[in-house]
């Protein structure tokens, strides 16, 4: 079972603490910004001391010397890092992976279409800085809180950069970390690409942000993303409720039991969302942005909090109309996308 504070890292603050799972796993929470304040990473030790880190992190100078700390408390050197997992390409996860992977030589893996996204969101040719403000504002949003995106979106270059030199996992093939196959389970709709990894005769799984408990992982409409990604989210989560899972190792908050009861309140709270959306529009045509801020009143405060609220009332409406609840409106040039109940 669990054993606490395996070995507490003395950087003078209190993240940075490991804990020791079943089968050898070890967690590891690396601060990041608030409101979620920490990410998940997992070290899985091999029996010749090599290791396997699923998502490192991102890149900060806070992770950097939780980082730091954590290798040195717990005996082991950079070199030892042979393989380091991306599940998914969102900063938390990926950021700190091609500074780990300078450090200490090891491979960086990703599921092609994770990469791809990685690519399109954060190398040289990303166009999100531009394609998604544009798209919030044909969809409603006032400049004041485009601008606030636009800077936004600015300040997480940092975060992911140096960029990783990526391999490709064989997403058909299992993949070995600590001397244990894992099974790669692609799922979309958080984010395009998203890899978990499943251990069936364990019963564990390295969820990502598939699948959260408390939080419910983002689903988001961005230009050049998923078409739907809610449909390709509620998919997943149908796909992944069917597996024999006897704890859940998350991206974010602690690992869990009762998998299928979670992935099932997810698919439940998303239909009701659907209903609140669909009942909305039963008062007249709305703007994506006039839907968002109905749906997450009071709750947005800052650009981040609004940026993936509209992404995900967006994702939302992209469903309904998808489900014929609901139509598009398209507006005159310059004018605002409006969506409109069917009857
Ligand atoms: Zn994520
Ligand atoms: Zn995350």
């Amino acid at each position: 079972m669990r054993e606490k504070d395996l070995k507490a890292a003395n950087g003078g603050d209190s993240v940075s603490e490991l804990t020791s799972w079943e089968g050898g796993i070890i967690q590891f929470p690396v601060p990041m910004d608030p409101p979620l304040r920490r990410v998940n990473s997992y070290i899985l030790p091999d029996r010749n001391g090599q290791l396997t880190v699923i998502d490192p992190g991102p890149h900060t100078p806070e992770a950097e010397q939780a980082w730091e700390n954590v290798l040195q408390s717990a005996g082991y050197s950079w070199n030892n890092i042979r393989d380091i997992l991306v599940t998914h390409h969102h900063p938390d996860h990926y950021g700190l992976a091609g500074w780990l992977q300078a450090r200490s030589g090891g491979k960086v893996w990703m599921s092609e279409r994770a990469h791809d996204e990685a690519q399109r969101t954060w190398g040289a040719e990303a166009v999100l800085n531009e394609t998604l403000p544009l798209y919030f504002t044909r969809n409603g949003m006032p400049e004041d809180w485009v601008q606030g995106i636009r800077e936004h979106l600015e300040r997480f270059l940092p975060q992911v950069t140096p960029q990783p030199v990526v391999s490709y996992m064989n997403t058909a093939e299992p993949f070995i970390m600590g001397n244990r196959a894992w099974q790669p389970l692609v799922t979309g709709g958080h984010a395009p690409g998203h890899v978990s990894l499943y251990h069936g005769d364990s019963g564990q799984i390295l969820c990502g942000d598939a699948v959260l408990p408390l939080i419910s992982p983002n689903v988001g409409l961005q230009p050049g993303g998923e078409p739907q990604p809610l449909l390709t989210f509620m998919e997943g989560l149908r796909e992944l409720r069917g597996l024999r899972v006897s704890r859940a190792f998350p991206g974010h908050r602690e690992p869990f039991t009762g998998f299928a009861e979670r992935a099932d309140s997810l698919l439940r709270h998303h239909e009701e969302r659907l209903d609140t959306a669909a009942a909305l529009l039963g008062g007249g045509p709305l703007s994506g942005f006039a839907v968002c801020e109905a749906l997450f009143r009071g709750r947005v405060s800052s650009a981040h909090q609004m940026r993936f609220a509209m992404s995900e009332a967006m994702a939302h409406l992209a469903e309904l109309v998808r489900r014929e609840r609901a139509s598009v409106i398209q507006p005159e040039p310059g004018g605002v996308t409006l969506f409109a109940a069917v009857e």
